[in-house]
């Protein structure tokens, strides 16, 4: 009998698992990818820049998969809401957790719960429009941000911050998104790192867009630059490295430029404390020097006026109703992948909010591998009975080919050359089915 697989969530880890499944049990397995909302994709829809379309391209290939004949897309469908993972694993002879990292890492410092502290999962999601974060409404009346982080994530933020309308034409902003950040008074974005410039975690491509931008200038303090890289043993991670740094001297090279807009780069400075009565009005500081790798407190202190702080230090991962969590590594517990008999994790779920899209590939595979080496054959009910058990409980199934109707609805209403203009709400999703 076919071998039935549930796998929850539809990012990139779960679509690669799905891939990997169909690759190494061709006709033997029966996939079923179970997303909660009605659009698939994960964080490639609510977390990739609206303004980097080309990064969201390999959701091409994720289609190929959802379109395989072994595979099912099961959308608007929650596990925990609709039903629990042990009706789940009931049905299925294997469970597979995709279900990513979708909270904020609190910086923990005094003054993070005041008005106009926005963590980055909540402000990307806003702005990208995950339908849990719509509610946000940030308030951008400012003419300075902080932005906490020196990952891919803080400078996504600070160039969607700046860019231009003009810039953002071919973006997938959402519509209220684009009116409060394009109306928005904003002329300095902050970037602080508590490192300096070889231990910041951006990727070059990602750092170079920023001496790119029509009327935003970024600014580095050529002290804070060291000569070189120092010894580092991983060639990638050298050359990754050195051409950080000769793309940051080359900004400061940019210093004469006068435009009136401008996206510092404050390195060795830790969060002390986020200033301000029941608003942001600024952020303490700490300067820090690197030993041994670790940030360390020098005793001087300064502040950055501002008017909203949004901390990008890192995302977490919540507990799932049914399965082991570690909640100091904020991760499923497993083996490579093996969380119980006939539970297995990937991606973000399984190793913490850390890679890229294809980092997520190696754990679909071995997921796959486990699969195929841990259940010889099928024993449980799989696909009808799922369906059933949700018709059942009158949830309304999004078909991979009523998400296609979705999307096609997003494409006929957007302006070229955006190339969707995103519903924002699970409502206006179904009520583009009729
Ligand atoms: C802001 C941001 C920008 C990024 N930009 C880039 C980039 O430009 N390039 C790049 O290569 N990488 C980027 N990444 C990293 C990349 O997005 C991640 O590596 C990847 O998405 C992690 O995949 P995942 O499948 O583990 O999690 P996710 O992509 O988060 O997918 C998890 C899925 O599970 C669903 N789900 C959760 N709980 C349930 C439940 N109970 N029932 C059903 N479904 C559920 C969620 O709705 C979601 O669709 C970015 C990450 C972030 C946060």
């Amino acid at each position: 009998m076919t071998v039935s697989v549930a796998i929850v969530g539809s990012g990139p880890a779960a679509f690669y698992t799905a891939q990997a499944l169909a690759e190494q049990m061709g006709d033997t397995v029966a996939i079923d990818i179970i997303e909660r909302f009605p659009s698939p994709y994960g964080l490639i829809r609510f977390g990739v820049a609206p303004d980097h379309q080309t990064t969201k391209k390999v959701s091409r290939a994720f289609e190929k998969t959802a379109q395989l004949p072994q595979v099912r897309f099961f959308g608007n469908v929650e596990i925990g809401r609709d039903l629990n993972l042990d009706e789940l694993r009931g049905l299925y002879d294997a469970v597979v957790l995709a279900v990513g990292a979708p909270f904020d890492r609190p910086i923990g410092v005094p003054g993070e719960n005041k008005k106009g502290v926005y963590g980055s999962a909540a402000f990307v999601g806003w702005y990208n429009g995950h339908p849990d974060f719509q509610d946000l409404k940030p308030n951008l009346q400012t003419k300075a941000v902080a932005v906490v982080g020196n990952g891919n994530v803080a400078v996504d933020i600070a160039r969607v911050l700046v860019k231009t309308p003009e810039e953002m034409a071919d973006a997938d902003l959402t519509d209220q998104a684009a009116a409060v950040i394009h109306a928005a008074p904003i002329t300095d974005v902050y970037m602080i790192g508590r490192r300096g410039p070889i231990e910041a975690k951006f990727t070059n491509v990602e750092l170079r867009e920023m001496g790119k931008l029509d009327i935003c200038a970024p600014i580095v303090d050529a002290a804070q630059l060291p000569e070189t890289i120092g010894n580092l043993d991983d060639d990638r991670e050298r050359r990754l490295k050195e051409r950080n740094l000769a793309t940051l001297k080359e900004f400061v090279g940019m210093a004469s430029q006068t435009k009136p807009r401008r996206i510092h780069f404050v390195f060795y400075a830790s969060p002390v404390e986020i200033l301000g009565g029941d608003a942001v009005e600024g952020i303490k500081l700490e300067r820090t020097r690197v030993v041994g790798g670790r940030a360390e407190g020098t005793g001087e202190f300064f502040t950055i006026p501002c008017g909203v702080v949004i901390p990008a230090v890192g995302y977490r991962s919540v507990a799932v109703d049914g399965a082991p969590f570690d909640a100091k590594a904020a991760v499923v517990p497993s083996q490579d992948g093996r969380v119980a008999p006939g539970v297995y994790a990937v991606g973000w779920i399984k190793r913490g909010p850390t890679g890229v899209i294809a980092t997520n590939r190696p754990d679909g595979e071995t997921a796959a591998e486990h699969i195929k080496a841990d259940i010889a054959k099928g024993a449980k009910p799989g696909r009808i009975a799922f369906q059933t058990l949700l018709e059942d409980r009158e949830v309304r199934i999004v078909t991979f080919a009523d998400w296609k109707k979705i999307e096609a609805a997003e494409i006929a209403r957007a302006k070229t050359p955006s190339p969707r203009r995103k519903f924002t709400s699970v409502a206006e999703m179904l009520g583009a089915l009729g």
